[in-house]
């Protein structure tokens, strides 16, 4: 059982905070770092994007210096972050975090006029959240001093390096006190970032994500799809993904109470019958969620991990996460929630681009493989709400007893074409089951596959998300990076290009993206963490391929067979495609 809030040293104004933020039970990385950090330890974490570490660091930070007054020009905590969205970023965390605290925070970036800043430092400041060229420059002006520092944080400190910031930062820290406290957090803990955690950081606790932990043989079987969206479309993006996947009924797990409100409200809005589910609740509406549930009079659940701990439905066909778990045990506790009594489960995570590690740490730990896939089109929606009408309309005439009806159609037909008005009468029933378009179902929702490559601040490429598994490498994370400018160097060896292969078979003939990674990787030889993204639809499916491989995994596939049939395989070269 995870540890409460309270049960980590923070004091009352902050749990009212989180409280109030809907935060329901610490992050694996809270419940290690938070204790520590606020007795004044010093530590390294390790820990990436989307597992709760800002609020690490920044809720110990809060809980110390809360309650001092603030000098002009001299922070009691210093926080060094890669980038200017990150600093931006962390600086709204530390005041939503420290809201009841009285706390003064500014962020520091390059690009931002200097005048502004310094305005902003001589009011007073208990905080600078800084980059580090940009910090640098602040301390040679004098208009940053470091006398008052208690508490340092680096955060994703691998960044920070691969941006060249290493002298930076010793700089920096050299012109801190001796005896401020330190907490160093990192995705991945290359040896230059131990060897700085060795200079700078005195006895930390160390908390480090195990790499084999072998959590294999635990886990049902359920298909395993992930869809890399950016914030702003995540909602649309889901829609179209329960559009198309029509669930018996799904559990929608989000990381907090107002994110469940504002997403079930957001999804009834879609027009799907939707239940909220979290620990604000009483137990009595918590009961009468969970009989709906039971007895199919809902669609979806949305959920908090806490409220749906130990929720057992066994007609519970899909786990869907909002946003990425915190940890690898938190998402295969969820998604042990489907796919029981023998049933196929499917598991569908939602990852903001930055968070491409966590997915990574997911798959290392549970030794198997997210596809990620790309999200459905409004055709591809539009084609499926067809597919739907067009079962729904076959059942009736199955049915039959449509005698009452047939005068209608024969007095129809003396005057139209009988084609017309069957079509006519399709369309009603259509529109009455799927509604019409709305706005949200024709926006273009960005991939990581056709988003523009671009180079990092010392032109080496941000490389891109490695589909059917993040294992490879990560996607570019696509934020506007702050790098020295002086350090820029002309881009050098960019990734391979991708095309995509047209397969002649899809949904329909039970083809799923690990058939097709199994396929590509046995017959054609091919490395899987090469092949791209991979959609399928009913009668086809698309994977993308390094083009240097796409000939070799055409030749393979035309002679293999895919679940025991031969298939058409060919280069997409955007032909008009079956459904
Ligand atoms: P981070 O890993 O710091 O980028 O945080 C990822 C997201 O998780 C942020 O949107 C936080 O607001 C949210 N978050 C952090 N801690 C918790 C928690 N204990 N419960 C719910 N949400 C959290």
């Amino acid at each position: 059982m995870t540890a409460s809030f309270e049960a980590l040293g923070l004091g009352p104004k902050l749990l009212a905070e989180l409280a109030s933020l809907g935060y329901e039970e610490p992050t694996p990385i809270q419940e290690a770092a938070i204790p520590p950090l606020v007795a004044g330890r010093d530590l390294l974490g390790q820990a990436a994007t989307g597992t709760g570490k800002t609020a690490a660091f920044a809720l110990p930070i809060l809980e110390r210096i809360g309650g001092e007054p603030a000098l002009p020009h001299k922070p009691r905590a210093l926080v060094l972050v890669p980038t200017r969205e990150l600093a931006v970023q962390v600086a709204e965390a530390f005041h939503r975090y420290g809201r009841g605290v009285g706390i003064s925070i500014v962020p520091i970036y390059g690009g931002q006029e200097f005048h502004r800043q310094i305005i902003a430092l001589r009011r007073g400041v208990h905080v600078v959240i800084a980059t580090p060229g940009r910090a640098l420059d602040h301390l040679r002006r004098e208009t940053l001093d470091f006398s008052e520092l208690r508490c340092v944080a680096l955060d994703e400190a691998d960044e920070m390096l691969d941006m060249g910031f290493a002298e930076d930062i010793e700089v920096l820290l050299e012109a801190t006190p001796e005896t401020r406290q330190t907490a160093l957090f990192s995705a991945t803990l290359p040896p230059r970032i131990a060897a700085i955690a060795e200079r700078n950081l005195r006895d930390p606790v160390r908390i480090l994500i195990p790499r084999d932990k072998a959590t294999k043989g635990s886990l049902p079987k359920v298909r395993q799809t992930a869809y890399v969206v950016p914030r702003a479309h995540k909602i649309t993006a889901l829609g179209r993904v329960l559009d198309i996947e029509s669930p018996t009924l799904a559990l929608v797990f989000c990381r907090t109470r107002l994110e469940v409100d504002e997403l079930a409200e957001r999804l009834v809005g879609r027009g799907f019958s939707v239940e909220a589910l979290h620990g604000g609740m009483s137990q009595m509406d918590r009961d009468r969620v969970m009989r709906k549930a039971r007895g199919q009079m809902v669609d979806l659940v949305v959920a908090t991990d806490v409220a749906a701990r130990g929720i057992d439905i066994d007609h519970l066909s899909h786990v869907v996460n909002f946003d990425v778990p915190s940890s690898p045990e938190a998402y295969i506790h969820r998604i042990g929630r489907t796919g029981r009594a023998g049933r196929e489960g499917v598991a569908i995570t939602f990852a903001e681009p930055r968070e491409h590690r966590l997915l990574r740490n997911i798959e290392w730990a549970t030794k198997q493989t997210i596809a990620i896939s790309t999200v459905p089109t409004p055709l591809d929606v539009k084609a499926r709400r067809l597919d739907l009408t067009k079962a729904a309309v076959r059942e009736a005439i199955v049915a039959g007893d449509l005698d009452g009806f047939r005068v209608v159609v024969e007095s129809l037909a003396a005057e139209f074409d009988p084609m017309e008005v069957a079509a006519a009468a399709v369309r009603l029933a259509h529109e009455a089951t799927s509604g019409s378009a709305t706005e949200e179902d024709t926006v273009e929702i960005p991939s990581p596959h056709t988003r523009p490559q671009h180079t990092g601040p010392q032109g080496r490429p941000q490389s891109r998300p490695q589909a059917g598994g993040w294992g490879g490498g990560g996607p570019g994370d696509w934020r506007g990076n702050d790098g020295p400018r002086s350090r820029q160097q002309p881009p050098h060896g960019r990734p391979p290009s991708l095309v995509r292969i047209y397969i002649a078979a899809g949904r329909n003939a039970n083809l799923r993206p690990a058939d097709l990674v199994g396929a590509i990787a046995n017959e054609a030889g091919i490395n899987a963490r090469g092949i791209g993204a991979i959609e399928i639809g009913d009668r086809f499916s698309l994977v993308e391929l390094p083009e240097q491989d796409a000939e070799r995994v055409i030749d393979a596939l035309r002679n293999a067979t895919l679940k025991g049939r031969k298939v058409t395989v060919r280069l997409d070269d955007g032909r008009r495609r079956a459904r």
